[in-house]
């Protein structure tokens, strides 16, 4: 069994998946079990080059793990991993590190803000919490894409609205009209912090630099602050 290491691990890539045109899921397999807490993210080394990416899932099979990755106009790593790399490939894998994992106490309002791929630890937390049964208070999933071509787990997510309580799922599209909320991410967490009576809320940004600092400045805006917020940025 790995638990925490500073070392690199040998995996391989088991399986790619095409999600999107532009987002391909990566599942790895360990020789032994991994151990991570969801939220948490992994070094991926892979033909000499290595990058961070969130665990995107959990499950009771413990040693594999899925990451869901976005390819990058000319990015070094990603250029491989979509245009060389296929099942089988010998990888190398470094952690699991990050603190942005749930708090000891759920029995507060929690609130997960991401866009695109940001999407992959949530994916994970929410996986162990439909495992275990052990429900949070509260949760408001907001995810923000452009067309509903690009909405990550899209029917995941929906059977988790079914399986878990009080999980409310709001994806938001902004380039597409739909059945469901257009825009951008801002305004849905900005209108369930006004017309909610929130408990002690936990707001957990996840994606890149542009949406984590607008909405870390719109939260400032509506009273909250580092205290009640956790970030991962991802570039
Ligand atoms: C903690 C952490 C977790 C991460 N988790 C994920 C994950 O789960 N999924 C995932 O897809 N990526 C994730 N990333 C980003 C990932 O580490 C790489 O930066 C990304 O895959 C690009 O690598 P590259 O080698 O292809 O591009 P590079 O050659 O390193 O860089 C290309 C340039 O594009 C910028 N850039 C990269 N991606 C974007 C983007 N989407 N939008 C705008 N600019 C961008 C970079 O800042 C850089 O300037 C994470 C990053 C961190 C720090």
């Amino acid at each position: 069994m790995y638990t925490k290491s500073n070392n690199w691990l040998n995996a391989k890539i088991k399986a790619i998946k095409k999600l999107t045109k532009q987002t391909w899921k990566f599942t790895i397999q360990f020789d032994e079990d991994f151990i991570f807490t969801p939220g948490q993210f992994i070094t991926l080394k892979v033909r000499g080059v290595q990058r961070n990416y969130s665990i995107a899932s959990f499950s009771k099979n413990r040693n594999l793990i899925e990451l869901i990755i976005v390819k990058v106009e000319n990015g070094k790593l990603t250029t491989i991993l979509f245009r060389d790399v296929e099942p089988g490939e010998n990888i190398e894998i470094k952690g699991p590190k990050g603190n942005f994992t749930m708090p000891e106490n759920t029995n507060r309002d929690i609130f997960f803000i991401c866009t695109g791929t940001g999407l992959a630890p949530f994916k994970s937390i929410l996986d162990e919490i439909e495992l275990s049964g052990k429900y949070p208070k509260r949760i408001f999933l907001i995810f923000g894409t452009r067309t509903k071509n690009d909405l990550l787990f899209y029917d995941e997510m929906k059977k988790m609205v079914k399986s878990i309580p009080n999980f409310n799922y709001i994806p938001v599209l902004s380039r597409e009209n739909w059945e469901g909320e257009t825009g951008y991410v801002h305004q849905q967490y900005n209108n369930i912090v006004k017309n909610e009576k929130l408990q002690n809320p936990l707001f957990y940004l996840c994606g890149w630099r542009n949406m984590i600092v607008d909405a870390k400045q719109q939260l400032s805006n509506l009273g909250y602050d580092s205290s009640n917020i956790k970030l991962e940025l991802y570039g």
